[in-house]
């Protein structure tokens, strides 16, 4: 927004963007940007109606409603049209993460809600839990997403505990036993009670090796991605030795721990099959007749078709369909720069249920298209 227009300059800027949408812009779905005079753009968006959102943004009351302060910053809007609503969203989020816009960041989501699941990465990489969009923009590994931060906390503590990972955030003061320059360095008293009491193989002090510390961070991954029970098989065993030797308030620690430990696994089994589960053929009526067929495999699209008309475009979606859905399931890990399209898609068919009904399993739609999309 011009910082020194005047009320009168203001008002005859919005009455030229005005009419510039009145005129040329048409009920369907599309993605807008709201640009700056200095040709920033400072706002994405989306709407199945483009027009009709447009215009509601010169009904807002400035200062009150956020689209008025939007529309005050704009000397031009541009849009484009989508064949659908869900294109349209699935193209706003392309372009908010390649062009952040300012007046986005602050904006929330209704996946905000949800965590994550992170293995950071580096050279001591430790277990945390991020929350909602832009999760996946800090790199490492994410598994996810799942509702109720602080339980997920807790019980990836336990299991940061069990294994001996850090859990703190003294990212760039890691050091491992067998590495050279430990030799020029001496051991510091860590300032943390961890390494004290055995809880953490303590990287702070370069007391693990190298190896021995990655050792324990790809057991975590097993964990996680189910491929053992290395850590809950332990503490059993503790479990039943304290009881043996009738420690048993020990014992009773020991059978919390694994009970938490037992909880996330079991987390972690759902949120597989939930994710998995998000693999199928989405028909999406278009605009005009621009039908779309998306092939979804594990919460985000892999490949975006037109339906097909002819034999030679049924052809070559079938060999699509082959290669996106081969393969046995991909692990549990979600790569990180897949995390926000599976939010999106996440929050779409859970907010529009009726939306499955449009979906198949790829193995019918090879089959032929179903009655609805006929
Ligand atoms: S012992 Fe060291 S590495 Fe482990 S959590 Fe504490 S400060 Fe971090």
């Amino acid at each position: 927004m011009p910082a020194l227009a005047t009320p009168a300059a203001d008002a005859e800027r919005l009455a030229r963007l005005r009419s510039n949408v009145r005129g040329s812009a048409e009920d369907r779905p599309g993605t807008y940007r709201m640009i700056t005079e200095t040709g920033e753009v400072a706002y994405v968006g989306k709407s199945k109606r483009i027009r009709s959102r447009l215009l509601s943004y010169f009904r807002a009351e400035y200062p009150k409603d956020k689209a008025a302060r939007i529309v005050r910053e704009a000397e031009a809007i541009e849009w484009e049209y989508q064949p659908s609503e869900f294109a349209a969203l699935r193209e706003e989020l392309r372009l908010i993460k390649a062009l952040r816009p300012r007046l986005n960041v602050a904006q929330k989501r209704d996946a905000r809600h949800l965590a994550f699941v992170r293995i950071t990465p580096g050279r001591a990489p430790r277990l945390t839990v991020v929350r909602g969009p832009g999760a996946g923009e800090r790199g490492g590994t994410y598994y996810g997403p799942f509702n109720g931060a602080s339980h997920l906390r807790e019980a990836l503590r336990e299991l940061s505990t069990a294994l001996g990972i850090r859990d703190c955030t003294l990212d760039g003061k890691m050091r491992f036993a067998d590495q050279v320059e430990l030799l020029d360095m001496p051991l510091r008293t860590p300032g943390c009670l961890r390494f004290e009491i055995g809880t953490c193989l303590g990287p702070c002090v370069g007391a693990p090796t190298a190896r021995a510390y990655s050792q324990q961070v790809r057991e975590a991954r097993a964990f996680l991605e189910g491929a053992t029970e290395g850590p809950i098989v332990r503490l059993d065993a503790a479990m039943q030795a304290a009881s043996a030797e009738w420690q048993f308030e020990r014992a009773a620690v020991l059978r919390d721990k694994k009970a938490r430990l037992e909880s996330l696994q079991d987390r972690f089994s759902r949120l597989r099959f939930a994710v998995e589960s998000l693999s199928f053929v989405y028909l999406v009526p278009g605009h005009d007749g621009d039908d779309r067929v998306y092939l979804v495999r594990r919460g985000v699209v892999r490949a975006e078709h037109p339906a097909p008309q002819t034999a030679e475009a049924w052809a070559e979606l079938s060999s699509s369909i082959g290669g996106v859905f081969r393969g046995d399931a991909l692990p549990g890990a979600i790569p990180a720069h897949e995390v926000d399209e599976l939010l999106l898609l996440t929050s779409w068919f859970t907010t529009r249920p009726e939306e499955m009904d449009a979906t198949v399993p790829p193995g019918s739609f090879l089959a032929g298209p179903p009655a609805h999309a006929r």
